[in-house]
C-alpha cells in the first residue's frame, strides 16, 4: 500500500464543488449531541476549504439506519453544531442525492457550506453501489476523504465516488496516513509494538504483520495468557484461546527466527473471578506468571511486567500500542494500562495509539495530549496495522 497520497493542499479547490466525506458519527441522546469531538476534529479541513473559496458539500453517516429514513439519525443536529463552530450558516439538505440536495449543491457560492443527509439512508451506500457513487459524484468536482474511521470500508461515499472524481485526503486522513504509514514503512528504530486486549483471535494478523517490522513485540492484556499457556505455563482460569495455542507457538518461533524480542508479562494481577459488574471492588493479588494458582484468573499485568515494558518503551524511537494491558475499565485492574500509557507519555519517541479501547484508556487516564498520535479509527487502525489496503485511502491520488 502506498501511503504517499495527495491532500487538499496538493490541488486547487478554489471555486470548485468539493464533496468532503467526514466522520460525523457522533453520539447523541434525546436529539442532542453528547460529544462533538469528531465534529471539532473535522473543522481544520472544513475551514481550509471555506477559506480557499471552495463550494463545500459535506457528507457523513450516523449510526446504522440500514437504508431506512430514520429521523433520529438525521444529521441536522450536526449541521447546527458545525454552523456554531464555523460562525456561518451550514445549509442542510433534506436528502442525500435527491432533488433538494442537488438544487442546493448547484446554488452554492464560493465559501458556502452544505451538509447532505445521512448517507446510510441510501441502501446503496454500504454496498458501494456505483449508481449512488455516480449520483454523489455528479454534485461535485473533487472528492475529499477526511473520514478515517470508515476508511477500511469500501462504501459509495468512502471509496466508490473516487471512481468518478479526482480524490485527495483531508487533514485528518492525511495525519493518520502519514504518521502510521511512516511508522510501518520506515520506522525510526528501535521500533516497539505493544499489543493487548482481550483475545489473540481478535488480532492474529496484527501480530503476524508487526512481527515482520518491529524490534520488540510486547504482548499483554488478555491475549498474553494464551501465549503463556503455549509456553507450557499453567494460567489458571485466565482467558485462553485454546484453538490459538499452536498459532502462538508459531509466532514465538517466528520471533526467535527473526531476532524479534518478544516480551510476555512476568507477573500478573489475579483474582478469584472476572469482576461483575466490571468495576466491582474485588480482592486481588500479584503472582509470577510461572505460578498462577489454578483457581485464579489473570486480569492485569503485574508491576515487574510494567517495569520491563516501560524500559522497552524508554529505549524505543517508535512505539505503536494497541489494546489495554488488563481490564482497565476497573480502577483496581487499570494499573498496567496506566503504566504503559505513562511510559508512552514520558517517551520522546513517535508514539501511536490505535484501537478504540486503548484510545479511550489514554483519554480516560489523561495522557492523550502527550501521545504523538491517537488514531481516530478503531477498526481502520487495526486493519492499517495488519498491513491491509484501506479502500478509502487506496482510492486517493498518489503524490
Ligand atoms: P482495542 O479496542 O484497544 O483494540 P480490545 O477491544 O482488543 O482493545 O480489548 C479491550 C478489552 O480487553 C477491554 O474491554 C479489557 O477489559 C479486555 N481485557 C484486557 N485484559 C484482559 C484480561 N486479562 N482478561 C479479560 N479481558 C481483558
Ligand atoms: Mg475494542
Amino acid at each position: 500500500m502506498n501511503y504517499n497520497k495527495k491532500s487538499i493542499e496538493d490541488i486547487s479547490v478554489a471555486g470548485k464543488r468539493v464533496l468532503c466525506r467526514c466522520d460525523f458519527n457522533v453520539p447523541t441522546k434525546d436529539g442532542k449531541i453528547t460529544s462533538d469531538k469528531r465534529i471539532v476534529a473535522a473543522m481544520p479541513t472544513i475551514k481550509y476549504l471555506v477559506d480557499q473559496g471552495a463550494k463545500v458539500i459535506l457528507c457523513s453517516h450516523m449510526g446504522k439506519p440500514k437504508g431506512e429514513w430514520k429521523p433520529e439519525l438525521s444529521l441536522k443536529v450536526v449541521a447546527e453544531r458545525i454552523s456554531q463552530l464555523l460562525g456561518k450558516e451550514v445549509i442542510m439538505a433534506a436528502d442525500v442525492v435527491g432533488e433538494d440536495a442537488k438544487a442546493k449543491a448547484a446554488a452554492l457560492k464560493d465559501g458556502d457550506v452544505m451538509l447532505l443527509e445521512n448517507v446510510r439512508y441510501m441502501k446503496g451506500e454500504t454496498k458501494n453501489d456505483p449508481e449512488l457513487s455516480k449520483e454523489l459524484a455528479s454534485m461535485a468536482d473533487i472528492f475529499v476523504n477526511d473520514a478515517f474511521g470508515t476508511a477500511h470500508r469500501a462504501h459509495s461515499s468512502t471509496a466508490g465516488v473516487a471512481d468518478y472524481l479526482p480524490a485527495v485526503s483531508g487533514y485528518l486522513v492525511q495525519k493518520e496516513v502519514s504518521i502510521m504509514g511512516k511508522a510501518l514503512a520506515a520506522p525510526e528504530r528501535p521500533f516497539v509494538a505493544i499489543l493487548g486486549g482481550a483475545k489473540v483471535s481478535d488480532k492474529l494478523n496484527v501480530i503476524k504483520n508487526l512481527l515482520e517490522k518491529v524490534d520488540t513485540l510486547i504482548i499483554g492484556g488478555g491475549m498474553a495468557y494464551t501465549f503463556l499457556a503455549a509456553k507450557g505455563y499453567d494460567v489458571g482460569k485466565s482467558l485462553v484461546d485454546n484453538e490459538k495455542i499452536d498459532y502462538c507457538k508459531e509466532m514465538m518461533a517466528k520471533a526467535a527466527e527473526k531476532g524479534v524480542n518478544l516480551l510476555l508479562p512476568v507477573d500478573t494481577v489475579v483474582a478469584d473471578s472476572f469482576p461483575s459488574p466490571i468495576d466491582a471492588e474485588i480482592p486481588v493479588e500479584v503472582v509470577d506468571c510461572t505460578a498462577i494458582p489454578a483457581d485464579k484468573i489473570g486480569l492485569d499485568i503485574g508491576p515487574k511486567a510494567s517495569a520491563e515494558f516501560a524500559a522497552a518503551v524508554k529505549a524505543a524511537k517508535t512505539v505503536v500500542w494497541n489494546g489495554p494491558m488488563g481490564v482497565f475499565e476497573n480502577p483496581i485492574l487499570s494499573k498496567g494500562t496506566k503504566d504503559v500509557a505513562q511510559a508512552l507519555a514520558d517517551s520522546d519517541a513517535v508514539t501511536i495509539v490505535g484501537g478504540g479501547d486503548s484510545a479511550a484508556a489514554c483519554e480516560q487516564l489523561g495522557f492523550a495530549d502527550k501521545i504523538t498520535h491517537i488514531s481516530t479509527g478503531g477498526g481502520a487502525s487495526l486493519e492499517f496495522l495488519e498491513g491491509l489496503e484501506l479502500p478509502g485511502i487506496a482510492c486517493l491520488q498518489d503524490k
